[in-house]
C-alpha cells in the first residue's frame, strides 16, 4: 500500500468533522437554534418540523434580531457575540457559547436566515450552504429572527443513512423541547409538526426564567397539574426546586424525568437515584416516579461542559447535591402526605372537625371545671381548624385529630372522660374483619375505612423499631433460640451486635451459631431464620451490607418489622383490631407501610352513594 501524501484538509471537510460533534441529529440542530433564540431574548419561539427534521427545521423568534452587517458572518466558525476569553466559559449564563453551532450546521445542511434587528428599519436575509453564502437581500420581516435548515446531511450520505426514522427523530425533538418548556415558562412556545400545531403553550403568568411551574409540569407530564407535589430546599450552597408526582402515581416503566442544573437540562443518574431514594418509604421498591427537579448552585462547583452537547455534569461535591435532593424530596412527602390525602385540594374538613368538636365538648360538659377545660379544648380545636381548613380531608387529619386531641388532651381529662371507651371518642360505630386480611371500620360520621392489617402492623412496628430499644417492649427467652448461620455471616453478626441490640434484638455468637436472648415482644413468634435470610439478601454480599448498614437501616427495619407483624390470613379479635387502629393512629406516617404500600383506604358515604349513582 502506498502512503498518501501529507496534505491539509480543506476547510469544508474540517467543518464537517467538527459538525459531527455539534450536529448529530435533527434534535441537535433544534437545540442550537432555540438556544440562539433564547439568547436573543425572545418571548415567543415557534419550532416547525418537517419529516422528523430531516427535510426541514425552522425556528422563528421575536428576539432582538441580527444587524445587517453581521448577518454574513454569523456562520463563520468561532464567530460569536457571547464570549471573549476562555474564563467566560465558567460563568457564562447564555445557552450556546461556542460560536460554532451555526457554522457547523451550514456545513451539513442548507440554511436560510432572515432577521430584523431592533434598531434597523428593514429585515434582511441570507442563504448558506457548504459552498458558501449568498449576498444579503432585503426581506419583509416584522421582528426577530427565523432560521430555516433544510436537507440535513444532504452532502454526507453516510450520516444521513444513520439517521433514525422520522418518527424517532421527531420524538427526540419533542423530548428536547419539553426541557425548554419547563425552564422557560416566561416564553410562549409553539411546536408544529408537518404543518400541524402540536403544542401551543402560552406564557405562564407571573413566571420568570427558571421557575418550574405546576402548569408546565402538568402539560409535559400529561397529567393533572395538581397531581404533583412541590419540592423546595435551600441551603449549603444549593437550591433544589421542582415537582414530583404524588406517590400514588408511581409507575412500572416509562416515568418522565427532567433535571436541570443552573437552568441547563442534563441527565445524571445520581439525581435520578436521589429522587427515588427520597421516595423509598412511599412507593413499592423498584417503582418509578415522574419528576422535574432543578438544582441551582454556584457555577464554580459544577462543570456542565463535560460533554460536547452539554448534557452531562460533574459536581465538585456530588454527595452533597444528592443528599440535598433526597432530603428535599423526603421532606416534601413527609409534609404533604402527613396531612393531605389524594388530590381533592379544595375539599375542606371543617365540618368533620366541628362535629367531632361538638362531641368532644359535650363529653366535657360533665367535667367539674368545665369552663376552663372547654376553653382549653376549644383552643386546640381552633388551631387545628385553622390549619386543616387550608388542607384536605384525609386519613391523617382524622388520625392526627385522634393522636393530638385524644391522646395528649385526654391525659388531662377527669375520670369520667377517661372512662369513655376509646372507640367512642373515635366515633367508631362498628369494626370487623374481612377475608382475615382487612379491617373494616364504620364511623358514625359517614366514613368507612379499610385497613390492610399487615401493612398497618408493619408501619406500627417500623416506627417503634425506628425509635430504638428504649421505647420497645422486650421479651427475654427462657430458653434462647439458636440459629445456624454461615461462618461469614456469624462474624458479621458479631461485629454488628450493637446495631441489632439497639432495636431490641440481643444475641450472642458462638461459632456459627446465633444465640438469641432477647427480642421485641412483637417479634417473639417470628421466624428468625427467614428474617435473617432476608436481611442478608438486602445487599449482594456481606461486605456491601456492612459498608451500607447505616444507610440501609430503614430497609433493615422494614424487613424486621415485616416479620414482627400481624400477617394477612390471621384472624383478629375485636380487641386486636382496635389496638391496631389505635397504634396506627399514633404513627407519624400512617399513610403507608414501610415498603410504600398503602395501609389505609378511606371512603365516605357520599363516595359510595355516587358509585351507585345515588343522589340522595
Ligand atoms: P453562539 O451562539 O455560540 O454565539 P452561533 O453559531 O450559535 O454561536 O451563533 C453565532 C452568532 O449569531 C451569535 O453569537 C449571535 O450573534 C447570532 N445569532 C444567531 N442566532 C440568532 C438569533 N436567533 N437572534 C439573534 N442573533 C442570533
Ligand atoms: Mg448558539
Amino acid at each position: 500500500m502506498k502512503k498518501k501524501k501529507l496534505h491539509k484538509l480543506p476547510q469544508s471537510v474540517v467543518n464537517q468533522i467538527a459538525a459531527g460533534e455539534v450536529v448529530e441529529k435533527p434534535a441537535s440542530v433544534v437545540k442550537e437554534l432555540v438556544d440562539n433564540a433564547i439568547d436573543a431574548q425572545a418571548s415567543k419561539i415557534e419550532v416547525r418540523i418537517k419529516n422528523g427534521g430531516i427535510d426541514m427545521i425552522e425556528v422563528a423568534d421575536n428576539g432582538f434580531g441580527i444587524p445587517k452587517e453581521e448577518l454574513p458572518f454569523i456562520f463563520d466558525a468561532h464567530t460569536t457575540s457571547k464570549i471573549e476569553k476562555i474564563e467566560d466559559l465558567n460563568t457564562l449564563v447564555s445557552m450556546g457559547f461556542r460560536g460554532e453551532a451555526l457554522s457547523a450546521i451550514t456545513s451539513v445542511a442548507r440554511v436560510n436566515v432572515s432577521s430584523k434587528y431592533v434598531e434597523e428599519e428593514i429585515g434582511n436575509e441570507i442563504d448558506f450552504d457548504e459552498k458558501g453564502k449568498s449576498s444579503v437581500k432585503k426581506t419583509a420581516k416584522e421582528e426577530g429572527t427565523t432560521v430555516r435548515v433544510e436537507n440535513l446531511f444532504y452532502n454526507i450520505p453516510a450520516r444521513k443513512k444513520h439517521l433514525k426514522t422520522p418518527q424517532t427523530e421527531y420524538r427526540k425533538i419533542f423530548e428536547l423541547m419539553n426541557n425548554y418548556y419547563l425552564i422557560y415558562p416566561n416564553i410562549h412556545f409553539i411546536l408544529e409538526k408537518d404543518g400541524k400545531v402540536v403544542l401551543d403553550l402560552p406564557v405562564v403568568e407571573n413566571s420568570k426564567k427558571g421557575d418550574i411551574t405546576e402548569e408546565r409540569v402538568g402539560e409535559i407530564m400529561n397529567e393533572k397539574a395538581s397531581n404533583f407535589l412541590r419540592v423546595y430546599y435551600e441551603g449549603a450552597g444549593v437550591k433544589i426546586s421542582g415537582y414530583v408526582a404524588h406517590p400514588s402515581n408511581h409507575k412500572n416503566v416509562g416515568s418522565k424525568n427532567y433535571m436541570f442544573v443552573n437552568n441547563r437540562p442534563i441527565w445524571d443518574k445520581g439525581i435520578y437515584r436521589a429522587v427515588h431514594e427520597g421516595f423509598s418509604r412511599y412507593i413499592p421498591h423498584g417503582q418509578k416516579i415522574d419528576f422535574a427537579i432543578k438544582i441551582d448552585m454556584d457555577p464554580q462547583f459544577v462543570d456542565v461542559n463535560v460533554h460536547p452537547r452539554k448534557e452531562e455534569v460533574r459536581f465538585e461535591n456530588p454527595y452533597r447535591v444528592y443528599s440535598a435532593i433526597e432530603d428535599a424530596v423526603r421532606h416534601t412527602l413527609e409534609k404533604e402526605l402527613s396531612f393531605k390525602d389524594t388530590p381533592s385540594k379544595e375539599e375542606r374538613n371543617v365540618k368533620d372537625f366541628s362535629s367531632l368538636r361538638q362531641r368532644f365538648n359535650k363529653a366535657s360538659t360533665t367535667s367539674s371545671n368545665r369552663a376552663g377545660r372547654g376553653e382549653e379544648s376549644g383552643k386546640v380545636y381552633e388551631s387545628r381548624n385553622l390549619y386543616s381548613s387550608a388542607r384536605s380531608t384525609s386519613v391523617k387529619d382524622s388520625l392526627l385529630f385522634s393522636k393530638e386531641i385524644l391522646s395528649s388532651q385526654i391525659k388531662e381529662e377527669d375520670d369520667q372522660q377517661k372512662d369513655l371507651p376509646w372507640e367512642e371518642k373515635m366515633n367508631i360505630r362498628d369494626i370487623f374483619q374481612i377475608f382475615n386480611k382487612y379491617i373494616v371500620i364504620e364511623f358514625t360520621d359517614e366514613k368507612l375505612w379499610v385497613i390492610d392489617q399487615h401493612a398497618a402492623a408493619e408501619r406500627i412496628n417500623f416506627e417503634k423499631l425506628s425509635k430504638g430499644k428504649n421505647g420497645l417492649d422486650l421479651q427475654n427467652y427462657l430458653v434462647p433460640v439458636e440459629i445456624e448461620r454461615t461462618r461469614e455471616e456469624a462474624i458479621f453478626l458479631d461485629e454488628v451486635k450493637d446495631f441489632f441490640g439497639n432495636i431490641g434484638i440481643i444475641y450472642e455468637i458462638n461459632g456459627n451459631k446465633l444465640i438469641l436472648k432477647t427480642v421485641p415482644t412483637a417479634l417473639s413468634k417470628s421466624n428468625f431464620e427467614e428474617m435473617f435470610n432476608e436481611i442478608f439478601s438486602l445487599e449482594d454480599n456481606i461486605n456491601d451490607l456492612k459498608k451500607n448498614l447505616e444507610k440501609r437501616r430503614d430497609d433493615l427495619l422494614a424487613t424486621v418489622s415485616c416479620h414482627a407483624s400481624i400477617r394477612s390470613g390471621q384472624k383478629l379479635s375485636k380487641e386486636e383490631m382496635l389496638n391496631l387502629l389505635r397504634e396506627l393512629s399514633a404513627c407519624d406516617n400512617p399513610y403507608s407501610c414501610p415498603h410504600g404500600r398503602p395501609a389505609v383506604w378511606k371512603l365516605t358515604l357520599s363516595q359510595i352513594d355516587s358509585n351507585f349513582e345515588r343522589t340522595y
